[in-house]
């Protein structure tokens, strides 16, 4: 038996190395490879450690075409916030796809917000309206401020809307709003889904927070938030008046936002399309300026393994990589 060297990547070096740019580039691509049949997601495992308490899990998959094995382990730590941690925690080992050798450790706390904000930033480029103006914000947490930073780079958004369970979360996502420009108004729920014209919702909801009937013909809306069975940030009606498009079906139906449309019947998951279907051009995507787009971003493990990858071998090539004996 011979050792080997696996590369350990920080939290720190994940941000000096991978960029939104990347991250979007990433998320975009196995989208792609996804659809392709190229790449694939194994079963999610997550777990509440305790009523109401911690979610701890592993998300994984192989990505055949890119060579990427892996999975990451961590969950949602919702006292983390007191003890002055996000509440996100994880990590992603990296394997080798032709031996199973561990090669590499990456902080997932970065990657986890980065990848989230790019997926939806992929379903904004792919199904929003080229004429979207206004952005409307649902949640002030620490994911939120990565997806206003990504999102406003899809369209030429001329001000942001926003409303927050918590509002005095709220002047945090105002400071990042100010950073890019962007004029910032904090509004209750209704009119925000009077003005916006896409709407981000990013909450660790268990009920819905926006109605079907307040949301307007013509509205892109990526739900980010429902990652975990029982939680919800829309009304299941508006699934059934929209064109719904996701990451996977198969967590889309489980995990995400379609699963209260589906358990009450008001859908079928063959109404849902992937949206690497869109990026490769085999599905039209929105199809009027009218119709409502929904994507509904469960979250996959092949995004933190896309994403993670292209952090080791940045951080790797430019000598900022650790070096762990195993
Ligand atoms: P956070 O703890 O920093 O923020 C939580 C947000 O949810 C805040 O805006 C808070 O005010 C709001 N909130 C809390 N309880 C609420 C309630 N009962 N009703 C309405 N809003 C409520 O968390 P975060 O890191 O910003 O993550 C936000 C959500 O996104 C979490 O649910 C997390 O699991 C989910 N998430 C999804 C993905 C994905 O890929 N889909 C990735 C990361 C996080």
């Amino acid at each position: 038996m011979t050792g080997h060297v696996i590369a350990t990547v920080s939290e720190a070096v994940c941000q000096q190395v991978l960029s939104r740019q990347d991250a979007f580039d990433a998320v975009e691509a196995v989208f792609a490879a996804m659809a392709r049949g190229e790449a694939r997601n194994f079963p999610v495992v997550r777990e509440a450690l305790a009523q109401g308490g911690p979610l701890y899990g592993f998300k994984s998959g192989y990505d055949a075409r890119g060579q990427v094995l892996g999975l990451k382990s961590g969950g949602y730590f919702p006292g983390n916030d007191a003890r002055g941690l996000t509440n996100h925690q994880s990590v992603v080992a990296l394997f080798d796809p032709v031996t199973g050798r561990l090669t590499g450790l990456v902080g997932g706390n970065y990657l986890t917000a980065i990848r989230t904000a790019a997926a939806s930033a992929v379903s904004i480029k792919h199904l929003a309206r080229a004429d979207a103006k206004v952005l409307g914000m649902v949640g002030a947490g620490h994911q939120a401020a990565f997806q206003l930073r990504a999102a406003a780079e899809q369209r030429a958004f001329e001000r942001v809307v926003a409303w927050n369970h918590h509002p005095e979360m709220l002047p945090r996502l105002a400071t990042v709003a100010a950073d890019i420009g962007l004029p910032f108004q904090a509004v209750e729920r209704e009119a925000l889904c009077a003005e916006a014209d896409v709407i981000i919702t990013i909450t660790s909801a268990f009920e819905p927070l926006l109605h079907a009937d307040w949301i307007r013909p013509g509205t892109h809306l990526a739900c980010m938030g429902t990652d975990t069975k029982g939680k919800q940030e829309v009304e299941a009606a508006l699934l059934a008046r929209a064109s719904v498009f996701t990451d996977e079906v198969a967590q889309s139906t489980s995990i995400g936002e379609a699963q209260h449309a589906v358990a009450q019947g008001l859908i079928t998951a063959d109404a849902i399309t992937p949206l690497g279907q869109v990026i490769i051009g085999a599905h039209r995507g929105r199809t009027s300026a009218d119709a409502i787009t929904l994507f509904d971003g469960t979250g996959v493990g092949l995004q933190d393994l896309a994403t993670a990858s292209v952090a080791m071998a940045r951080a790797e090539a430019a000598g900022l990589a650790g070096g762990v004996s195993f």
